[in-house]
């Protein structure tokens, strides 16, 4: 592995290939035609080659919690982008593998014709395994691109502890990274090259046709208010940043009111980068405290996160908290818990607290849930459970399953905060040890 710049990585040692046709671009995450360091940085190398372009993006039936709610999403989001690779002047290729029977190693036999490959490189989930594989079958070179956030993952060469250590950093270069990004355009056009793959067609009116014939979960439905797509995050990044943002200061802790931005998901699939939201708030005429307000969640917070699962190989696990979480737990592991509940029991939104089943109910039926409850609903899990492992597993089960924005840095940063991490040693209580503690009766308080 070679760090070529700031955001790309060269993951294997291969040879080009002298006779290709194109330039690979495998959009896995950053799923935008815009604002994008993987497709900008996969233009530049075509076009130093003289080569066209093809993106590759595939959705396959088989990744964890895959179901009619997130691939709904993703799929709404195709047309338009086929729509925008089309004014590029860029084949985009979008393939559906809808069960065990469909074709398989999609992206390796478009390689076979290709110089190089960029991939996108996201801190999480299943992505670095797909990389990982990738690597292992291309017999050309890989390149992975980080378009995660404003600030480049490799700037920071170690875990960092808390946002209270990340924070100065970021202050120091902020000024360089939050400025307009400046897309490239391809040289030779790749619209009519025929390529040897499978392309599904996908619109708005088949979308629910195609869902219902992939071998996925059927249980959890498409979200009822929030729909994929990069023109979609824009109306709500439009609306959030004229009607909401000048009390966000305020309103961000109201889950009762349309207080927040409300955009995590659209960032997550990467329909809209980090950059473009930051931006746009920061240019908008609101209060400054809110724009602060803001601009702390989705650069400190979020990046944070993001250094957190590029730095811990154990971030999907209790491992990752810091010795004095590990050194409470083993203390506080055999107090007795008030009740005990099982996962299915909290899935059905069957426990004895009325806010936690109302924030689990949204989860389920939305697909979202406000950051201030999501607290409260990790922290009562924990007193729920027989041992901290199970909380864990119960929370990154229905966190991830449930939610548009899962699968995320944030998922398990969010998740594991309610164990300590990112945060400090608070007073000692039962069960809690000296990680902070919620009660719905002291939330539940603030709220209407
Ligand atoms: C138990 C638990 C689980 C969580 N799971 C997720 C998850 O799966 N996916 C997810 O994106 N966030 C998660 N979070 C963090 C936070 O709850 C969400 O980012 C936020 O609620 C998203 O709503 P919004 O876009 O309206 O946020 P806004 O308040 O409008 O914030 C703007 C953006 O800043 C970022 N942000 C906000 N809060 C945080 C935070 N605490 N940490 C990191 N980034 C943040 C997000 O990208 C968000 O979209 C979790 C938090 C907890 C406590």
């Amino acid at each position: 592995m070679k760090q070529i710049n700031e955001r790309v990585r060269l993951l294997n040692e291969r040879d080009e290939n002298e006779k290709a046709e194109y330039v690979l671009y495998w959009m896995q995450m950053f799923k935008r035609a815009h604002d994008n360091h993987a497709l900008k940085f996969a233009i530049e190398q075509a076009n130093e080659r003289k080569l066209p372009l093809i993106v590759y993006e595939g959705l396959k039936f088989y990744y964890p919690w895959a179901s009619d709610r997130f691939h709904t999403y993703i799929l709404e989001g195709v047309e338009e982008k086929r729509r925008a690779f089309e004014k590029l002047g860029i084949k985009y290729v979008f393939f559906l593998q809808k069960d065990k029977h469909a074709p398989k190693q999609v992206v390796a036999k478009i390689a076979e014709k290709a110089a190089l490959i960029v991939t996108d490189d996201f801190p999480c989930f299943i992505i670095p395994a797909h990389n990982a594989a990738i690597v292992e079958k291309a017999k050309i070179p890989v390149y992975a691109v980080d378009s995660n956030g404003i600030i480049p993952l490799s700037l920071f060469e170690k875990e960092e502890y808390a946002a209270r250590t990340i924070r100065p950093k970021i202050n120091k270069i902020l000024d360089k990274y939050l400025v307009p990004f400046e897309d490239a355009k391809i040289k030779i056009k790749s619209l009519d090259l025929k390529i040897d793959c499978p392309d599904t067609e996908v619109n708005a009116s088949n979308i629910k046709k195609l869902v219902a014939e992939c071998d996925i979960d059927h249980a959890v439905k498409p979200s009822p208010i929030y729909h994929g797509g990069t023109k979609n995050g824009r109306k709500r990044l439009k609306f959030f940043v004229e009607n909401i943002l000048p009390d966000y200061e305020t309103t961000r802790n109201k889950p009762e009111v349309d207080g927040c931005s409300r955009l995590s998901s659209y960032l997550h699939f990467g329909f809209l980068s980090a950059l473009e939201v930051a931006l746009a708030v920061k240019e908008s005429n609101a209060p400054k405290a809110s724009k602060d307000a803001y601009l702390e969640e989705i650069i400190v917070r979020r990046e944070l996160s993001y250094n957190f699962t590029h730095h811990n190989a154990k971030y999907d696990s209790l491992e990752s908290l810091p010795e004095w979480a590990h050194k409470t737990m083993r203390k506080h592991i055999k107090d007795e818990r008030p009740e005990i509940f099982t996962h299915e029991q909290m899935e059905k939104c069957e426990t004895y607290d009325e806010l936690w089943n109302a924030t689990q109910r949204e989860m389920n039926e939305t697909g979202e849930v406000h950051n201030y409850v999501r607290m409260l609903w990790g922290k009562l899990v924990i007193q729920w459970t027989k041992n901290y492992e199970e909380a864990f597993a119960i929370l990154e089960d229905l966190n991830n399953k449930y939610c548009l924005d899962g699968r995320n840095p944030n998922s398990y940063a969010g998740i594991l905060w309610c164990f300590g991490k990112h945060d400090r040693p608070w007073m000692e209580r039962e069960i809690f040890g000296q990680m902070r503690y919620m009660t719905s009766g002291s939330t539940g308080k603030k709220l209407d």
